[in-house]
């Protein structure tokens, strides 16, 4: 496959070239995917500190490609906000997880939340987003406080706009998470300023937890502050016990990682569900 890929990039006149064919044939591709139902969602369960039960899911975007086999987003989502396409691709990536989670709902699974996560790019720039949660709320009947949309740090200190944008989702009584806590430099004050109601510590500081000292003091004070501000926290991939039984002693609420579950199918994870079912 190597040397295809040489053969090929030999055929281009530069690099520059290269990249912008290949940048054209990933949106081309992006196009068809809508058309042709080649996105799929995993699911990765969310689970509750305490009672180590599944409290939701957080539903993962992958791209079925015809040729290139199962994408994660990292191969396509850059491109997908840079051609704009990420705002049709989120929207079927919020009616897609707003069905799934009321059929849940009505199959044994009816506390399940549902969290999705929301590209930067269409709080920004999306002038449809709320009508489109809104709508996605309505047509799939999900109780809307089931619902739990993902924003990265990094997009908070952006704009007013953006915060505007925020109540006005919080309005329609859904949840909002920050996701990748820790990477941004969101400051107290403009924490307690946004309608949100959960952190979600980024995976870098739980990596070496167990190594890193700074790590250890970060995640502890995150999950202290979020205390303070009566806020949930999440820590993400988290892959061992020494690591589950570190947040643990921090009362962390909620963790979410391959020490539970990678993302799965839809199938899969009902399977899941059953074997470590919500009070
Ligand atoms: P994220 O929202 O921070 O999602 C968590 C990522 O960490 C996921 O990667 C997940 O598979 C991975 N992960 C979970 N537990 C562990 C663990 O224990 N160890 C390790 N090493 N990794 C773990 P994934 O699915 O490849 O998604 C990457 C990013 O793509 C997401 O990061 C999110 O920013 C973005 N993304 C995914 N789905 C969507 C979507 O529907 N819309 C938008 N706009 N972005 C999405
Ligand atoms: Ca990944
Ligand atoms: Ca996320
Ligand atoms: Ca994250």
């Amino acid at each position: 496959a190597k040397r295809k890929g040489r053969a090929n990039y030999q055929f281009y006149t530069s690099e520059f070239t290269a990249h912008a064919v290949n940048l054209l044939s990933i949106e081309h591709g992006l196009r068809l995917a809508l058309l042709n139902n080649e996105f799929i969602l995993h699911y990765q369960p969310q689970i509750d500190l305490k009672t180590e039960k599944v409290i939701g899911v957080e539903a993962l975007l992958r791209w079925q490609h015809p040729e290139l086999g199962l994408l994660e987003p990292d191969k396509f989502i850059n491109i997908a906000e840079d051609t704009g396409l990420i705002h049709t691709i989120g929207q079927w990536v919020l009616y897609t997880a707003c069905l799934q989670a009321k059929v849940w709902h009505n199959t044994g699974f009816p506390k399940l939340q549902m969290s999705v996560n929301l590209s930067g790019h269409t709080l920004l720039h999306d002038p449809k987003l709320v009508m489109h949660v809104n709508q996605a709320l309505i047509d799939s009947q999900l109780e809307p406080h089931l619902l739990k949309l993902e924003i990265t740090e990094g997009i908070l200190q952006t704009a007013e706009h953006s915060i505007a944008v925020l109540f006005e989702l919080k309005s329609l009584g859904i949840g909002l998470a920050i996701d990748d806590f820790g990477t941004g430099y969101s400051c107290l004050n403009s924490l307690k300023r946004l309608p949100i109601d959960t952190l979600k510590i980024d995976r870098s500081f739980i990596q070496d937890i167990m190594r890193d000292e700074n790590d250890q003091a970060i995640a502890s004070t995150i999950i202290a502050m979020a205390r303070t501000l009566n806020l949930k926290v999440i820590a993400e991939g988290v892959q061992d016990a020494e690591q589950l039984s570190f947040l643990r002693t921090q009362n962390c609420n909620m963790v979410q990682g391959y020490i539970f579950s990678q993302p799965i199918t839809a199938i899969a994870i009902e399977d899941y569900l059953r074997n470590h079912l919500l009070s």
